[in-house]
């Protein structure tokens, strides 16, 4: 382990010059064109067997070892986001309202050195690496559907991700087996009552006061209706009746978000929520329309292979803790190669609080303290070489 560690410490300075390259030439979800390009040129000079388009605008890249043993996929994502960017560093987006504000800059970076510091020593590596750089992380669908669809998992055993944290100190590694990250799904419901007169209530159908029960309803499925040892969030954003004040709404917009961890505590949610919406307006005569719209699912790390990567992480060079992270709110699309393969992904510390780099992940000032990087392609490298079937 400690020549490959050399190796990469040695390219450090080239993943700094990678991760700027990108951070200064962002592109959005599903409009990659220069990123896909340049992850592919690299690949190829260094002689990697490399495939462009896949799913649209993802690069796989392949290492082959010269002894046998499992192929392990590595997966960084290379979108940026609609975001102006506000910090005052040299290397500050180029572009008008995009940014790498979520790290997907230092992901990619970090993997593409990391496949140059593995491909140098292929003759001890066992086994096949596959290098999955993938598009449109930020936007739904995201581009691990399509990937996977078009073939990246194939021949896969096993996968690891890493995510960059701002809002983890430098040298801390979060890792948690199971459900870690969860699903996020948005809900959009209609009241549909009848307006009229503010002075004669009885020939309307107040949709504002069925929307208020509503609300007040919902709130019950996860009190009520979820296991009290499971999580669920039941989030109103919006209440909208938009009327001039001696008038009774028509109609009641609601719109709002749901998070959960396990898919039958994600199918109760939804049966419930249509529910209560049919009973309460059912109750009013008035009438609705809901929707109720799916975003990633949760991402669940498998148990071993979350063990084994924490394992690894504990003796890696920069690495001052591994801890066990809290399950977060926030969506991942990595959860869609974790329904095909066992893997794991975990958190690698990137803030700084005495230069200030603490901004949350998606702020305008959003940076990472970019030894970060070290840190996470050690870990990755010292998984790639130890992990057995
Ligand atoms: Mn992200």
């Amino acid at each position: 382990m400690e020549t490959l560690f050399a190796k990469l410490d040695d390219l450090y300075e080239e993943m700094v010059q990678v991760r700027r390259h990108l951070h200064e030439n962002p592109e959005l979800s599903f409009e990659e064109v220069e990123t896909p390009k340049f992850i592919a040129e690299y690949h190829e000079k260094l002689g990697h067997e490399v495939r462009t388009g896949v799913g649209e605008r993802g690069v796989v890249a392949k290492l082959k070892g010269g002894k046998p043993g499992p192929t392990i996929a590595l997966r960084a994502d290379f979108d940026a986001l609609p975001i102006q960017e506000e910090t005052d560093v040299p290397y500050k987006s180029k572009k008008d309202g995009v940014m790498h504000a979520c790290g997907h800059d230092a992901h990619t970076a970090q993997l593409l050195v990391l496949a140059k510091a593995l491909n140098s020593m292929k003759d001890e590596l066992e086994g096949t690496v596959v290098f999955i750089h993938q598009h449109a992380e930020e936007y739904q669908p995201g581009g691990a559907i399509a990937m996977i669809e078009d073939g990246c998992l194939e021949g896969v055993d096993v996968i690891f991700g890493t995510h960059q944290w701002a809002t983890g100190p430098l040298g801390e590694v979060g890792f948690r087996s199971g459900p870690t990250m969860a699903a996020a799904d948005r809900f959009h419901i209609k009241v549909k009552g009848k307006g009229g007169h503010g002075a004669q209530p009885h020939f309307t159908k107040d949709s504002v006061v069925v929307a208020c029960q509503l609300v007040t309803n919902l709130q019950q499925i996860v009190s009520r209706r979820v296991d009290p040892l499971d999580s669920a969030v039941l989030s109103v954003g919006n209440f909208v009746a938009k009327n001039a004040f001696n008038v009774i709404a028509d109609t009641v917009q609601i719109d709002g978000t749901v998070r959960t961890f396990k898919e039958d505590v994600r199918n109760l949610v939804e049966q419930e929520m249509e529910r209560i919406t049919r009973g309460t307006c059912l109750a009013a005569d008035a009438d609705y329309d809901f929707e109720f719209v799916r975003g990633y699912p949760a991402t669940v790390n498998s148990e071993e292979e979350t063990e084994f990567v924490a394992e690894c992480a504990k003796t890696v060079p920069g690495v001052t803790k591994v801890y066990e992270i809290a399950p977060q709110m926030g969506g991942e699309d990595f959860s869609y190669y974790l329904q095909h393969v066992k893997g794991t992904f975990f958190f690698t510390g990137a803030g700084n609080p005495e230069w200030e780099v603490t901004y949350p992940h998606h702020h305008p000032k959003f940076d990472i303290d970019e030894r970060s990087m070290l840190v996470a392609s050690k870990i990755l490298a010292k998984a790639v070489m130890q992990y057995q079937k």
